[in-house]
């Protein structure tokens, strides 16, 4: 074991505070790497404050992890000590049901090993984030990452780059394809940006008038405030993809009515309680309502080369570690632009 530094939440009230965590040895499949960047994700706060329910104390979040390798076991050939890498929201699965075999690990049906908060696959150690000054994940769970890019920005394609990849991916979203972004903080951010590379036609669908000139600046070619009846009125059977990022309860009949014939509206965000979906809103139109999770270890490396390949990075606020409460309550008031990443040097 190795004690190292991290953040951590010790019930659902209290703020995050100094922790200090065990840390497994590396062993003949580990990688250990030091954190350079660990982004702040919505799920983190979601998940130190216990609203999903089922979080284990003390918990350490952070899922969107660059750093570089310090130490590799005996069998670790893909990396070598001082290489740049990331780890994503997943570090393990059962690595042979049908999901894992297609490289759809985040849906392993064994229940894969999330970056914290989770069981490793011996489903009794619980699993810490990256919100520390190390972390050792076996290597088939690592990402390599260009060392093109500047990497503090690179953190939250991890989380926020993969989530809004992989349904554009899957969903076929293509040139001249009319895509809505709901909700503009990190995981939005990055819809925009990648929608846009894919040559969509993008429009934000926000609540925050002050976002509107970053929203073309990010690559989005329309703006629509949704706090507006007449914006929704006129926006009806406009798009034929939305993705949902937002975080709080909300109503999907409103969005799903702004799909033209066949559109697809895929829900990312996690918003705490249920919500009602209006049949008729889904048969008028022959509409879907769908969901995705993250991405496959295969498509996050695709993604991360693909990013580095059409520069694409998270807008961020580099904040250290003792801004992470502040952080929370800023993300909180969607006063986020459009991710904080934790400069994990300032744990020492
Ligand atoms: P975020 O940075 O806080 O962005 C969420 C955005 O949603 C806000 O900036 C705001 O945008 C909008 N919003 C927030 N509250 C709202 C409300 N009450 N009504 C309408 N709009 C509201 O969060 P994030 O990190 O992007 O994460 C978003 C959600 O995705 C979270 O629930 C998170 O847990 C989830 N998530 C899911 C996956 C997945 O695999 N599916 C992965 C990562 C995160 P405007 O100001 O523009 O309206
Ligand atoms: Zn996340």
């Amino acid at each position: 074991m190795t004690t190292v530094k991290s953040y951590a939440a010790q019930s659902a009230e209290k703020p995050l505070a100094p922790f200090q965590l065990n840390r497994r040895e590396p062993g003949a499949d580990d990688v250990e790497i030091k954190i350079l960047y660990c982004g702040v994700c919505h799920s983190d706060i979601h998940t130190a404050r216990n609203e999903w329910g089922g979080t284990m104390y003390p918990v350490v979040p952070g899922h969107e992890i660059v750093g570089k390798v310090t130490r590799v076991g005996q069998n670790v050939s893909r990396f070598k000590i001082g290489d740049t890498v990331g780890v994503g929201c997943f570090v393990d699965s059962c690595g042979h049901c049908q999901n894992c075999e297609e490289h759809l690990e985040q849906y392993c049906e064994n229940g894969s090993s999330q970056t914290y908060n989770s069981h490793l696959q011996d489903k009794k150690t619980i699993t810490y984030g990256g919100y520390s000054s190390h972390i050792v994940v076996t290597q088939k769970f690592v990402l390599s990452v260009s060392d093109k890019l500047p990497l503090e920005k690179v953190a939250p394609l991890l989380c926020a780059g993969i989530t809004t990849y992989s349904p554009l991916k899957h969903w076929n979203v293509k040139a001249g394809d009319k895509v809505a972004v709901v909700g503009l903080g990190g995981l939005g951010h990055m819809a925009v940006k990648i929608a846009a590379s894919m040559g969509a036609e993008v429009t934000v669908l926000s609540r925050s008038k002050s976002k509107e000139k970053d929203a073309q600046e990010l690559g989005a070619h329309h703006f629509e405030l949704t706090t507006e009846k007449e914006n929704m009125d006129r926006l009806k059977s406009s798009f034929n993809f939305i993705i949902d990022t937002v975080s709080a309860e909300h109503d999907y009949n409103d969005y799903l009515a702004l799909l033209r014939t066949n559109g697809v509206m895929v829900l990312l965000g996690v918003p705490p309680t249920p919500s009602a979906v209006s049949a008729s809103r889904l048969i008028g139109g022959r509409r879907s309502l769908v969901g995705s999770l993250v991405g496959g270890i295969k498509e996050t490396q695709e993604m991360l080369d693909y990013c580095a390949e059409h520069n694409i990075t998270s807008d961020i606020e580099l904040i250290n570690i003792d801004q992470i409460n502040e952080a929370y309550e800023r993300t909180l008031t969607g006063d986020v632009h459009y991710r904080f990443v934790i400069d994990m040097a300032s744990l020492n």
